[in-house]
């Protein structure tokens, strides 16, 4: 129950403290305050937002690293939770074609529509049987699932409670799903011989690395059956980013009284007798009861004493031992006359460059364009985007070739860039690299880790790590606990935490 105490000025005892504005905490936050918790969120950086957030360079404005929107369909996560706090969503449109993707030998329109996505899949990769028949066990797989997501259900379950919420989530229609359990999305292909089929193999990878932080041989497929649905449920393009949806959330959370602090870094945490007390790095201290922290466990160790980390169920050796991506990123301004008419009004673009070479390091990047109409991000006639790939994050923190590193990957990519937009390098404007340093730096995600834990091996998801800590009033919430990675799984995660404490546990 939130304390019936009013709140007084320079009191420092809260309902509830959350650690970080990323889509975790500002979700649990936001559903907190508003249910009239005495709340204080603390963020370390200047902007909100984490991974999701936007900073502001030359006249543009650019994602730091999310930029595609999903769950704003009716129904859908973002729309529920929105329902919830009773406020509007930030404008945005709904997208079909979702993007064009760049195969090293043809190029593939990606429809949200089931029907114009079969016949595209068909015209483009051959097996057009094979791939309706393996995308509708993908929808109808998902379809069975998704009332189990919408419980809010704390995975892996240990208490009574969590046991219960999971047991009355599963009927007759979600335990036809448990043959899939031990399956892979590679051991779902084989049986649809769609295996061989390189191109398509290679376009279902891109889509799986860019949500599920791996391929299909490595993916549940429960979980990449999820991610390969969510878009064509619904895929958006937001008005000034995903940064929109994030203000909303810190909006909401400050209209119900929440108070929010920016430039404030969490040092430490510790347990009390019956709270929890945050220290900042400007030795500032606060106490709650609960303590929702939104930063990656990968920090959770370097903000914990050695006593309260060492009865955590999560074992540092074990979570170091992770397998976890890092982001290189460039941030461009352009003039928009490097784009054809035919692609101005397309958002994002994905490029394979080869197929035989891992999707990362350059070899598959999200190229994601604001839209003309979009005063938010870049003036009149300009462009501003941002260019994503995943990178082996540890090769980044050598000294001696950081520099030339970044200068490889700008010109690999730039290069890819213009085999399809032959006038870019004309245009741009401004050109920032952003590495696992720069995500370090302002995310605070440790060695620059992003989007959660990548799965390795089919059973990866059984191995998730639980919002409960675990520890009395002290929840974590973001990409590194189930449901897992993507503004989805983050909020979704945040919005548990806030279920289980109203319900007092
Ligand atoms: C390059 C890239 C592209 C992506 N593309 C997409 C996409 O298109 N669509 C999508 O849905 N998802 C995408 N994702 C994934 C998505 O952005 C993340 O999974 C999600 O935003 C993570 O949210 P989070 O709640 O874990 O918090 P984070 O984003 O990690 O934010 C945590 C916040 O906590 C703050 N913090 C941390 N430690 C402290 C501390 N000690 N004291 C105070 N504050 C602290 C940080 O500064 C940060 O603001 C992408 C991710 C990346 C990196």
């Amino acid at each position: 129950m939130p304390s019936t105490t009013s709140k007084r000025e320079g009191d420092s005892m809260y309902d509830v403290i959350v650690v970080g504005t990323g889509f975790g905490g500002l979700t649990a936050g936001a559903v907190l305050a508003k249910k009239g918790y005495r709340v204080l969120t603390l963020e370390a950086a200047n902007e909100l937002g984490g991974s999701a957030g936007k900073f502001d360079r030359n006249g543009f404005r650019f994602a730091a690293g999310a930029t595609v929107g999903m769950g704003f369909e009716q129904g859908g996560v973002f729309s529920k939770l929105f329902e919830e706090l009773e406020v509007s969503p930030p404008t945005m449109s709904k997208l079909d074609p979702i993007m064009n993707v760049y195969l090293p030998d043809r190029d593939v329109t990606y429809y949200a529509d089931q029907d114009k996505w079969y016949k595209e899949a068909g015209r483009v990769f051959g097996q057009g049987e094979n791939i309706q028949a393996f995308f509708n066990e993908v929808f109808s797989v998902a379809d069975r699932l998704y009332p189990f997501i919408d419980r809010k259900v704390v995975f892996p379950p240990a208490t009574m409670g969590e046991w219960k919420n999971i047991v009355s989530s599963i009927n007759l229609h979600t335990l036809s799903v448990a043959p899939f359990v031990t399956q892979s999305v590679h051991d779902r292909l084989k049986k649809y011989d769609l295996h061989r089929n390189q191109p398509f193999l290679t376009f279902l990878n891109g889509q799986l690395m860019d949500s599920v932080q791996t391929t299909s041989e490595y993916s549940p497929s429960l979980l990449g059956y999820m991610a390969l649905s969510v878009f064509h449920r619904g895929a958006f393009y937001v008005q000034g980013g995903l940064a929109s949806i994030i203000d909303t959330l810190s909006d909401t959370l400050l209209h119900h009284g929440g108070e929010l602090k920016k430039r404030t870094r969490v040092d430490s945490i510790q347990r009390k007798a019956n709270s929890w007390e945050v220290k900042t790095k400007r030795r500032d201290t606060f106490d709650a009861k609960h303590l929702i922290v939104n930063a990656p466990l990968h920090n959770i160790f370097s903000l914990l004493s050695e006593e309260d980390a060492s009865s955590l169920p999560v074992k540092r050796e074990k979570e170091e031992q992770q397998r976890s991506w890092g982001a290189f990123t460039l941030y461009i301004g352009a003039d928009e006359r490097f784009l054809d008419d035919s692609e101005a009004n397309i958002p994002f673009h994905q490029f394979i460059g080869d197929y035989e070479k891992p999707l990362s390091e350059g070899n598959q990047f999200l190229f994601s364009v604001s839209q003309p109409g979009d005063p938010l991000f870049a003036p009149p006639g300009k462009r501003a985007i941002t260019l994503s790939t995943h990178t082996e994050p540890h090769q980044w923190w050598n000294r001696d070739q950081y520099e030339s590193l970044k200068e490889q990957y700008v010109e690999r990519i730039v290069g890819q860039i213009e085999k399809k937009f032959p006038l870019f390098s004309d245009h741009i404007e401004t050109l920032l690299p952003g590495t696992p340093v720069t995500f370090q730096r302002f995310t605070q995600r440790r060695k620059g880790l992003v989007g959660g834990y990548a799965p390795t091996s089919k059973y990866s998801l059984l191995k998730a790590y639980s919002p409960n800590s675990r520890l009395d009033g002290l929840w974590f919430c973001g990409d590194t606990v189930f449901p897992g990675a993507g503004s989805l799984g983050s909020s979704l995660s945040g919005w548990t935490v806030a279920s289980e404490i109203q319900k007092g546990r």
